[in-house]
């Protein structure tokens, strides 16, 4: 599934060919992805307009026009490609964004689990997107803010940092490695942390995710950038994924959880699951 740093990667393709184009025409061949894409708003909206800029928050694409904004969702197999417009369509390209310079934007996504929505007026006020947490690649991202929206959540640390809104875009790959940079617990709670980790944690955070960003992003399934070449983070992965392998750094063997359906990798020997006080009394 694309994560943070695959959506930014594909961000940078298009932002590198796309901006200044003028739409020509919108080809929806199959609408039926996770949500309705809404051919009849696109077809009103778009053709004449230039894309002003290629924006991306969480893990959502932004395309920016001066009136709207076109909001693209990856989902679990969604793929991006600037390809000629006369390229013939293969089964699972649902989507063309045809400009009058004679490209396209295809969006291919054989699963449909992706989402193309149109969002007039300022994009970042659609439902999909005001609720969000901070960007944690933005340079005013840090420990305080984490602890500030930690506050009160009863969660482990694992989950939490899958909540949007506490921050945007960390999946379950990036939550793995950055509590393992960190050197906190999955399970540890929100509750225990002091200043320091939680500084630490943003810290992890944004260089873990920094990293695959400038390494093209993970690869993992479908998953291609803008030029229809694959990431290759994968291979820097410490402990997502490597169960029963020697931890990077001390050699214990990686162990994984399920939490909330979902696996977590941690190196027990260091990410000590420390017992709050108050809890560990009778
Ligand atoms: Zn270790």
């Amino acid at each position: 599934m694309p994560e943070l740093p695959e959506v930014e990667t594909v961000r940078r393709g298009l932002a590198a060919r796309l901006p200044g184009k003028e739409v020509a025409s919108v080809v929806v061949r199959r609408g039926d992805l996770r949500l309705p894409v809404p051919e009849a708003a696109l077809r009103e909206a778009l053709p004449g307009s230039r894309l002003r800029q290629v924006e991306r928050r969480a893990k959502y694409l932004m395309l920016r026009f001066d009136h709207g904004g076109v909001l693209i969702h990856l989902g679990m197999t969604g793929v991006l490609r600037v390809v000629d417009a006369a390229a013939p369509p293969q089964r699972h390209d649902h989507l063309d964004l045809i400009f009058t310079h004679g490209e396209a934007l295809r969006f291919t996504d054989p699963r449909r689990f992706g989402a193309v929505l149109w969002a007039a007026g300022e994009p970042l006020e659609h439902p999909a997107l005001a609720g969000l947490g901070p960007e944690p690649l933005e340079p005013s991202f840090n420990g305080a803010e984490l602890s500030r929206r930690a506050t009160g959540r009863r969660r482990g640390l694992r989950d939490l940092l899958l909540e949007g809104r506490v921050v945007a875009g960390v999946g379950n790959i990036y939550a793995s490695e950055s509590l393992f940079r960190a050197r906190l617990h999955p399970v540890a709670s929100c509750e225990t942390l002091t200043p320091r980790q939680w500084n630490g944690l943003a810290e992890a955070i944004r260089e873990v995710l920094g990293e695959a960003v400038a390494a093209g992003g993970t690869t993992l399934r479908d998953y291609q950038n803008a030029e229809g070449k694959p990431g290759y983070f994968q291979q820097a992965l410490r402990v997502y994924g490597r169960e029963g392998e020697p931890c990077p750094r001390c050699g214990t063997a990686i162990q994984r959880l399920v939490l909330a359906g979902r696996g977590a990798w941690y190196c027990p020997d260091c990410q000590p699951l420390k017992v709050p006080r108050r809890i560990a009394r009778p």
